[in-house]
């Protein structure tokens, strides 16, 4: 999980990690009324930054100083809807400017290659990183970072001297990273990145910008419902996660269900497939029930894909294993009538692949339940044929 940079700064403020004051807006009357409220305090220099979860937002035109209630409604106003990089902007972080001595880079990171952390820090941070990384590596030190030992003052200031950060500033540096490594290890987080950190003119190092990864598989050990951000999720997607299913809308047109994500991969690369020769019909979704596959779990399947409105028709592809064909099978006909009770009723055709354990028992099953709009097919490239053509004949 990502977080944006008005979030990161949040937990930097927590965690002592030095920011400027600031205050998110969602329309330019708010980015007035808060650069007004800085002001009467003293400081009516303000930037203007789009909160969007990827980089570069500098060079965008994402960022921009304002002096004034007026013009950071001006700035806002430009800024607010922007699209960079294909995220659409709904919020501006309105921050007390800072001035600028020096602007410097220390992050921390999961080195997976290496299976340990790493620090990276450089003299020469903002907003040309990439390309001083390019032409100038040696200006960037990676340090690994033992997970036993963790940061102490020492080993920030080792840190610090590595990135070759001015001795002016070499002191604040290091605290600033070591409580950024606590909040590094205390969030399970797998990047934490300060860029720009700066340094300036009264001899001052704070946090200008954050970015913040958050490992997921810590999630049950985190208090994370503050950094939800149900705006950029595809509700759908978000539906499916609250019943605990791996779903990943995609833009095609046959909804697919199966169990395994081995199974459920080279399905949607079979329906591209057969997809070809009915003018490009695509797959519209992943959609992952696992192994157990219940009723229950099959029901909530097919809602989730019949909810999806580009969907002209459904391939369930199941390979019976553990969970054997016939228990699939009960599980389709009950989620039928599960659906119906719910008043969602089937309205688009559904082709189902059984085979594997008890294939022959399961194939029965269905037969003898004639569902409507559930068509059986053997194997799974006939199925994805049939799918594929059925959703081009709803004129997809
Ligand atoms: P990014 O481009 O998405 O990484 O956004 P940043 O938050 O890093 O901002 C980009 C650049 O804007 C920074 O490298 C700074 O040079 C500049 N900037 C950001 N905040 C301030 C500020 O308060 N004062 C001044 N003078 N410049 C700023
Ligand atoms: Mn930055």
């Amino acid at each position: 999980m990502d977080l944006f940079e008005y979030q990161a700064k949040e937990l930097f403020a927590e965690y002592g990690v030095p920011v400027p004051k600031d205050k998110v807006a969602s329309t330019p009357a708010e980015a007035r009324e808060i650069t007004a409220a800085f002001a009467a305090q003293g400081s009516p220099q303000v930037v203007v930054k789009a909160q969007v979860k990827t980089g570069g937002r500098g060079k965008a035109g994402g960022v921009k100083l304002a002096d004034g209630p007026t013009e950071a409604y001006q700035k806002a106003e430009r800024i607010l809807g922007m699209d960079i990089k294909g995220h659409t902007v709904h919020k501006v972080l309105i921050a007390e400017a800072t001035d600028i001595k020096a602007e410097y880079y220390l992050s921390f990171l999961l080195d997976r290659a290496n299976r340990t952390f790493m620090s990276i820090c450089s003299v020469e941070g903002g907003m040309e990183i990439e390309e001083v990384a390019h032409s100038n590596p040696d200006a960037i030190a990676r340090i690994p970072v033992s997970p036993l030992a963790g940061v102490d003052h020492a080993t920030a200031m080792e840190i610090i001297r590595a990135g070759r950060i001015p001795e002016e500033a070499a002191e604040q540096a290091a605290m600033l990273a070591e409580r950024l490594w606590a909040m590094f290890t205390d969030e399970d987080a797998t990047l934490v990145e300060v860029n720009p950190m700066v340094l300036t003119p009264d001899g001052r190092v704070l946090a200008l910008d954050g970015k913040v990864t958050l490992d997921d598989n810590a999630a049950f050990r985190q208090e994370r419902e503050r950094f939800a951000d149900a705006g950029s999720t595809d509700p759908l997607e978000a539906r499916a996660k609250a019943r605990h299913l791996n779903y990943v809308k995609l833009d095609g047109q046959v909804g697919i269900i199966g169990n395994g994500a081995g199974l459920v991969m080279s399905t949607l690369d079979v329906v591209a497939y057969a997809g070809e020769s009915f003018g490009g019909i695509r797959p519209a979704n992943f959609l992952d029930i696992g192994g157990g596959a219940s009723a229950e779990v099959m029901a909530s399947g097919l809602e989730i894909v019949l909810s999806d409105p580009s969907v002209k028709a459904v391939f369930v592809n199941v390979f019976g294993g553990i969970t054997a064909c016939d228990a699939v099978a009960n599980g389709i006909v009950s989620a039928f009538s599960m659906l119906a009770e719910r008043g969602e009723h089937v309205d688009r055709p559904i082709v189902v692949r059984l085979d594997g354990n008890n294939a022959a028992e399961g194939r029965r099953i269905l037969t003898e339940a004639s569902l409507p709009d559930v068509e059986q097919v053997d194997t799974m490239d006939g199925a994805a044929r049939r799918a594929a053509e059925l959703a081009a004949a709803k004129g997809a």
